[in-house]
């Protein structure tokens, strides 16, 4: 390895001596490590989320999208038969911003902000802190868990908002009518590559693909996401125990496609996911029908995929932004640009799906 990248930055060089001590990784463990490296990890060492940031995100373009999920939340709360208390828990709180818009919205709803204990699920220390500051005022209890599991049990309303994009993806290439599984390894050059693994994929490997998938032709790809069947089966557990309701909004097709869709993001713009680990945001597209159908046979109800754009309408985006317009007219134009942001289908209107996740019996909740 001479002048490369690998050797530029220091967490590279560390996954290069690791790939060449031990061989090549999974998308997912360089994911991971891109991500949440202690010392030099994207989202571990900084708040990279914002217009003046690495990239931007709905609750962050418009106080609406929070406001809307509070009400959103406030109904599934009444559907759960007004539990108090309950643990409102959202996964990759980001900046904060969007629980902060939720508990504004749910003042309208008193006896459901007083039955409020919130849970935040944060990988990152840099966010952590930044959440801290931003609900320092909360009027109820916030805590925060490293994991989903850690929450505290009984009746919860759980929430993401693409979150589930950049938990590790794992990919597996179709070749001479078996699976093989996408691999992170060292090139010639010494830059990271993607290599075949030589055995084919195990039986417990083959289950993870999405079964539309399994007949794929040569050279095509699949993605599997472990983390989310966790989080399902989590759900269905905890929902079996206590009523409850999960929503999930991220970017991602409605149906199963093959592909490799691993992107990494850098000051709003697309760059090569393997060349820096660290110094950009890593995702992969979130497969919807997946979720939907892995839901179901865990036991749990589905309501969605629905498009952000038309659950946004259904939940009256354009009511809402029309009030704040008529009180705020110096504002008319910025308000407009949000909601055409959040609900354009050249935007993130079609692009961006919303499913939920909710205990078996309970009323289906709004929006879909
Ligand atoms: N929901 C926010 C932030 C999205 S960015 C918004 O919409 O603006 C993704 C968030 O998920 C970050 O807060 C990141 O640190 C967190 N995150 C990613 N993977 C995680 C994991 N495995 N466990 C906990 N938090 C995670």
């Amino acid at each position: 390895m001479t002048d490369n990248t690998c050797v530029k930055n220091g967490l590279a060089a560390r996954m290069a001596a690791r790939i060449k001590a031990g061989g090549p990784i999974s998308a997912g463990a360089f994911m991971n490590e891109a991500l949440f490296d202690p010392r030099e990890g994207f989202y571990a060492t900084k708040d990279p989320i914002g217009a003046g940031e690495d990239f931007i995100t709905a609750p962050e373009i418009s106080q609406i999208f929070g406001e809307l999920t509070g009400l959103w939340l406030a109904g599934c709360w009444h559907n759960m038969g007004r539990p108090n208390p309950v643990r409102l828990i959202e996964l990759g709180p980001g900046r904060g911003t969007m629980m902060k818009d939720i508990l504004r919205a749910a003042r309208a709803v008193p006896e459901f902000a007083a039955a409020l204990d919130i849970t935040l699920v944060e990988a990152s220390p840099a966010l952590m802190t930044v959440q801290a500051g931003r609900l320092a005022d909360a009027p109820c209890p916030v805590g925060w868990v490293s994991a989903l599991e850690s929450a505290p049990k009984g009746p919860a309303l759980i929430i993401g908002n693409e979150f589930l994009d950049c938990l590790p993806v794992r990919q597996f290439v179709r070749h001479e009518e078996a699976w093989h599984e996408r691999l992170v390894g060292l090139g010639d050059d010494g830059h990271f590559d993607f290599v075949r693994s030589a055995a084919p994929a195990s039986a417990l490997e083959l289950d993870m693909i999405p079964p539309s998938l399994r007949d794929a032709k040569d050279g095509e790809i699949a993605e599997c996401r472990p983390a989310i069947d966790s989080i399902i089966d989590h759900l269905a557990i905890r929902f079996k125990a206590a009523p409850g309701a999960a929503l999930f909004i991220d970017y991602g097709p409605m149906n199963s496609e093959t592909g490799d869709t691993l992107q990494a993001i850098t000051a709003h713009k697309k760059v090569d996911p393997l060349a820096a680990p660290g110094t950009a945001d890593i995702t992969a597209r979130v497969d919807f029908a997946q979720i939907a159908h892995q839901g179901r046979a865990a036991g749990l109800a589905c309501a969605g995929p629905v498009t952000q754009g038309n659950w946004l309408k259904k939940l009256g985006l354009e009511y809402r932004a029309a009030d704040l317009m008529r009180k705020n007219p110096d504002q008319k134009a910025r308000l407009a640009r949000q909601v055409h942001r959040l609900t354009d289908r050249d935007e993130m209107g079609d692009l961006f799906k919303v499913i939920a996740l909710y205990g078996k019996g309970q009323p289906a909740p709004e929006g879909f």
